[in-house]
């Protein structure tokens, strides 16, 4: 009837001012660097500001909590990374449903994660760092951002390689974790390399690992965690774009066609490589994609909590 004819009319000149994308971490960190640099570049296509907003806070839940209730217009959108996937598994009472709760737009780009020491840590390499650990357990302070987040999740998968426990310091994004890591007032962080390259090509903090299968090209020298004894360990970070439920199909047929327009813009694609990311190829950067892509993801990372023994909080 009339009110469909104004929501269709509406999506033809969509957008009519500018969007908000929401970050689940702090300013300035790995997830917030992707987004804005993607804001930036989706922006041009859509002819509308993309505003970054970062609503951070219990390891990236409260993001995707907040854009799962927002108007499904197309102009609250998040972008998330693996904690799509995790949270499930962490959250006893997670206040939506990763799978059922948002509209698909498409995945972004893949960044691995390296594993640092401040800089006045004792061990210089990896298989130190290993017997550093073991000897000190808890009185070493592993910085992340929470439950949910990334650097946590590399750090439990660490803490239960090594069968060790270190002492947790959650923060609001891995931004200020390394801010404390620089100051020297923790010991370790695991972190994505759209943060982490500057501080390490500066050697303002000691290289351990990179947290992929393969070294990666971005630093060649640096030994995969995997190649330091520990078996299998593999982290890769993923981003994914979301619109809440509901939200009309012809407008996020248009983010969509944005987003994949910028992950051709030589101006984003130059930035993710510099930082240690690559594009995702086109078949995940649709919809669909991005769905098959965490159901695949949040089977693997829940069974794999079950299996380290982890309890949903
Ligand atoms: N890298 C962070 C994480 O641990 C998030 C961030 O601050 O971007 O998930």
């Amino acid at each position: 009837g009339l009110l469909s004819l104004s929501a269709q009319a509406q999506d033809k000149n969509y957008p009519t001012h500018p969007l908000t994308l929401v970050v689940p971490f702090a300013a300035g960190g790995p997830t917030d660097v992707v987004a804005r640099s993607l804001g930036a570049s989706m922006s041009k296509t859509l002819g509308q500001p993309i505003v970054v907003e970062n609503r951070t806070g219990a390891g990236g839940t409260l993001g995707p909590s907040f854009v799962s209730r927002a108007h499904p217009d197309g102009y609250t959108l998040l972008i998330h990374h693996n904690g799509m996937a995790t949270a499930p598994a962490l959250y006893k009472k997670l206040p939506y449903d990763p799978l059922k709760d948002f509209e698909y737009i498409g995945q972004v780009a893949d960044v691995p994660m390296t594993l640092m020491g401040r800089k006045s840590l004792p061990p210089n390499d990896m298989p130190a760092f290993i017997a550093y650990a073991r000897a000190n357990g808890n009185k070493i302070n592993l910085a992340n951002a929470g439950p949910g987040a990334v650097s946590q999740l590399c750090g439990t998968l660490l803490q239960d390689a090594l069968g060790t426990q270190f002492t947790e310091i959650p923060y609001a994004g891995t931004a200020p974790a390394m801010s404390a890591l620089l100051g020297g007032q923790v010991d370790v962080l695991c972190d994505q390399t759209t943060q982490t390259l500057p501080q390490i090509k500066g050697g303002s903090v000691k290289l351990y690992g990179v947290t992929t299968l393969e070294r990666i090209k971005a630093l060649p020298d640096a030994p995969t965690l995997q190649e330091s004894g520990l078996k299998g360990f593999e982290v890769m970070v993923w981003h994914g774009i979301y619109a809440p439920k509901g939200t009309p199909k012809a407008t996020i047929d248009r983010i969509n066609e944005a987003l994949r327009i910028a992950l051709k813009d030589p101006a984003f694609a130059t930035k993710m490589n510099e930082l240690g990311a690559e594009i995702v190829p086109p078949a995940k950067q649709t919809p669909e994609g991005l769905h098959t892509w965490l159901q695949s993801e949040t089977t693997k990372w829940g069974g794999m909590m079950k299996k380290a023994g982890i309890e949903p909080q």
